[in-house]
């Protein structure tokens, strides 16, 4: 059955590849996306997650075009790296304003909707520096270590209304966000995964589509590495 599915910066990387896996299953997709366009077949929505406007806006708009968000997949995130006694407060609360708290905005207004349904898939995308830890990254760290907390509370509280929530965490994925880095760090990286390699976002993608489907339903409160080893099922 075709469901009405959002993805929060799914205009690239990881978000994208997400929201193909969907649309190739048949399901109706939007997008959420700041600027640029997004490719043919999805709808695309503008939507800055830390405006609390925008998102009911960005609700809206799906709402019309494709029904109620039954598929949420909370993915829009930045990093600011720097060690913590470089990092200003504004370095640090950017970086979870973004991460953790728009994804409060965003999951908040769709289980609203889920809730009356009495059904509904929220999938947070976190990473696996939220357990592992990351120099440079304790702004990030913290920012994907609460959407652990905040996922599994939700999935407490939700739970009983035939709604899943679950966390995936990528590890070291080929994406704009890890070709900021130079090639060295990026060698040094994959060094460290017991796979040796990077994933390709299509990878994350394919375990975020298995936790919003029916194959998945007896699934909540989940964290599930998607990191070639690199944290050994924390
Ligand atoms: P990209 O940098 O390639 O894409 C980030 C996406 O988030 C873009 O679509 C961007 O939109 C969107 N975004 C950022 N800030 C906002 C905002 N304020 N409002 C709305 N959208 C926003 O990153 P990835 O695809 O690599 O990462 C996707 C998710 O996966 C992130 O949460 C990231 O932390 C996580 N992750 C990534 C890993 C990796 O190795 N790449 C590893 C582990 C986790 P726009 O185009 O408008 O900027």
């Amino acid at each position: 059955m075709s469901r009405s599915v959002l993805v929060t910066g799914g205009n690239r990387g990881i978000g994208l590849a997400v929201a193909r896996a969907f649309a190739a299953n048949g399901d109706k997709v939007a997008v959420t996306h700041r600027s640029g366009e997004v490719p043919e077949g999805l709808l695309g929505v503008r939507c800055d997650i830390t405006d609390a406007e925008q998102v009911e806006a960005a609700f809206k708009q799906v709402e019309e075009a494709h029904g109620p968000v039954e598929v949420l997949v909370a993915n829009a995130g930045i990093t600011n790296d720097q060690l913590l006694l470089r990092m200003s407060e504004e370095d640090f609360s950017r970086v979870l304003d973004t991460n953790l708290v728009g994804t409060f905005r965003t999951v908040k207004r769709a289980v609203r909707g889920m809730l009356r349904a009495r059904k509904g898939r929220v999938v947070l995308i976190s990473s696996v520096v939220a357990l592992l830890g990351s120099a440079g990254q304790t702004n990030y760290a913290a920012s994907k270590a609460g959407l652990i907390g905040f996922g599994r509370s939700l999935a407490r509280e939700v739970g009983s209304r035939n709604i899943t929530v679950n966390v995936v965490a990528p590890g070291f994925v080929d994406t704009d966000m890890t070709r900021a880095l130079t090639e060295e760090q990026r060698e040094a990286y994959a060094k460290q995964v017991p796979l040796g390699r990077a994933a390709a976002p299509e990878e994350i993608a394919a375990t975020v589509r298995f936790l919003s489907s029916d194959d998945a339903a007896y699934i909540t409160g989940a964290v599930i590495p998607v990191d070639g080893g690199l944290g050994m099922g924390h």
